[in-house]
């Protein structure tokens, strides 16, 4: 059973009618290698699907996306990104000047759950996350200061 049909397996399973529109944008989220927007999914169901309009797709998405299957990801270019969960999760910084964007392992992040659990009791999905903020060469103090850093560091 591919990937997806385990997605399919498990939706059946709660109790959700598989259509055909359902299973197709299932199986385009699990074959797509990067993150697919609302717009980029939908085109790509009217090949098969010409008169799936968007709003199904919408539907679609919250359903998936409310049983955690996929995760939701604003990445700053005013859309959102759908990503399925399970595919190595994975962080994003951004930089809010020009738009570069570089991976954050998991890793970095982790340590965060069980904190905001014993503070907050609050069980995060810190599940895909878009950071903001300036790369090395925006930031006003340029590349330079940071490698000086690394120098110093590395001298200690
Ligand atoms: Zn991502
Ligand atoms: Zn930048």
């Amino acid at each position: 059973m591919t990937g997806h049909a385990t997605i399919a397996e498990s939706l059946r399973e709660e109790g959700y009618r598989l259509t055909p529109q359902r299973m197709m944008i299932l199986a385009i989220i699990y074959d797509s290698e990067g993150h697919l927007s609302a717009e980029e999914i939908h085109q790509r169901v009217r090949q098969q699907y010409p008169f799936v309009d968007i709003s199904t797709v919408y539907r679609t998405l919250n359903l998936l996306k409310k049983l955690r299957f996929i995760t939701e990801t604003d990445l700053g270019d005013e859309c959102v990104r759908y990503e399925l969960v399970d595919k190595g999760r994975h962080h994003h910084l951004i930089c809010r000047q020009c738009g570069a964007s570089f991976a954050l392992e998991h890793e970095l992040l982790a340590p965060l759950a069980p904190r905001l659990l014993e503070k907050y009791g609050f069980a995060a999905d810190l599940d895909h996350f878009a950071i903001f903020g300036l790369c090395q060469q925006c930031r006003p103090e340029g590349p330079a200061l940071a490698a000086k850093k690394g120098q110093q560091h590395g001298d200690a």
